[in-house]
């Protein structure tokens, strides 16, 4: 996204938050962009981030997403200084802090498990990173009130946290790592204690404040939705790299990686060798030609790519079109994909029927999703042969 891009997406945030000058300001301002140079992070022989290269800028919410394991968490914990880096350098806005403790900072983290003091009132709970500080008393009194404003709880201030439902004490958790102007928040799956529909709700919260304030976020999440619903930028890691760094919607319509597809779910993926790199004239990407064992030839769009190379093509359920045998058959089109499959399944989940079918020469597993509406209109009945076809620029090359 470009800076003016960003702007317009900060500044013409929704302005349901009654706040005050100084807090808009004084978030908006705090915000700095993250730099990871060349970071590595081993313990003893496990190597749990390696020699990575990452620039989050400032105002950004960007999600650290993977399978468990991958090192999410330990990149969170080394920007925030909980964690020594074992090579390399992390930076905040231009002040480099390997050697910086963590209170020295100026980022906050906001936990899982929320790690409120429970004894203490919802009011004390957001002062204490203040009296930590030193902050004046006035001072103090003005940002806590601020605080609760911007969360929307300052009828609960006198209430001990222990007394509060999970979502009030996420957005307590909130409050009181924001209350101390961090440069970055980090937030380390937030969502994760909420049912799953108090978590959609503070997930819209969250972007709301970010959005609103132009904050920089940096989250760990193992959910593809959450990252890509709340992020401007979405990094995908595996093994402790990063395997692709984009917009929630690059990602999604052009995983880089094979990892990437597999890992966002659903895709359809083929195996196969590369028989041709065909130029584009009018396009700066190939049309890729893959010989797919038992099934033939399927078109992608992507980078060439030596001949005879093991490589694989994605395409998303919602793109492929479910037609009757010898439909379409009247205008050939060698760019278009094309195979036979039996219907297995059929599930209607709401706005979405999934069909789950088996490609007819090979076994592999297929996966359809469309509109409830389009699959009422024009339904087909398990155990039903029929004509999967899907375009070529619908089909994502994947080299290995
Ligand atoms: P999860 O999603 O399960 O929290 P993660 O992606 O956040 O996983 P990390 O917690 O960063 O992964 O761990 C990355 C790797 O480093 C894992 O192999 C983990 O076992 C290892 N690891 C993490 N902390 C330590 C530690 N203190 N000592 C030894 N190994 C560790």
């Amino acid at each position: 996204m470009t800076t003016d891009a960003r702007k317009a997406r900060v500044t013409g945030a929704s302005s349901t938050i009654p706040a005050t000058g100084s807090i808009q300001s004084a978030l908006a301002n705090a915000a700095a962009g993250v730099s990871l140079r060349q970071v590595t992070k081993k313990y003893g022989p496990v190597t749990a981030v390696e020699t990575i290269t990452l620039d989050i800028p400032a105002g950004y919410y960007c999600c650290l997403l993977g399978p468990s394991g991958c090192g999410k968490t330990t990149v969170l914990r080394m920007i925030a200084g909980h964690e020594e880096i074992t090579s390399g350098d992390v930076f905040i806005g231009d002040r480099r802090v390997n050697d910086i403790p963590a209170a020295k900072r100026n980022t906050s983290m906001m936990f899982q498990s929320y790690a409120l003091f429970p004894h203490m009132t919802v009011w004390q709970n957001i002062e204490f990173g203040l009296e930590m500080q030193k902050i004046s008393d006035t001072e103090r009194k003005a940002r806590v009130g601020e605080m609760l404003e911007l969360v929307g709880l300052s009828h609960l201030s006198n209430r001990k946290s222990s007394q509060l439902s999970g979502g009030q004490q996420q957005r307590i958790a909130l409050a009181r790592a924001l209350v101390t102007r961090p440069q970055v928040l980090m937030l380390d799956e937030p969502l994760s204690a909420l049912d799953e529909n108090l978590r959609v709700q503070m997930r819209t919260e969250l972007r709301r404040i970010q959005k609103q304030f132009g904050m920089t976020f940096v989250q760990v999440t193992h959910h593809t939705e959450e990252a890509f619903s709340l992020s401007d930028m979405v990094v995908v890691m595996s093994h402790g790299r990063l395997d692709q760094v984009a917009t929630p919607s690059q990602m999604f319509k052009a995983p880089a990686s094979q990892f990437v597809a597999k890992f966002m779910g659903d895709n359809n993926i083929f195996q196969g060798k590369v028989r041709h790199c065909i130029p584009e004239p009018a396009s700066d990407v190939d049309v890729i030609e893959l010989e797919v064992d038992g099934i033939g030839s399927l078109y992608s769009q992507g980078y060439a790519v030596p001949l005879g190379s093991t490589a694989a093509c994605s395409v998303r359920p919602d793109l492929i079109r479910i037609e009757a045998i010898g439909a379409g058959s009247g205008q050939p089109n060698h760019r278009v994909n094309h195979v036979t499959a039996r219907i297995v399944s059929i599930e209607m989940t709401g706005y979405v029927t999934r069909i789950t079918l088996m490609e007819e020469k090979t076994g592999k597993d297929l996966l359809c999703k469309v509109r409830t509406t389009d699959w009422e209109a024009d339904p087909y009945s398990e155990g039903q042969v029929v004509s999967l076809r899907w375009s070529e620029g619908d089909c994502v090359f994947l080299p290995h």
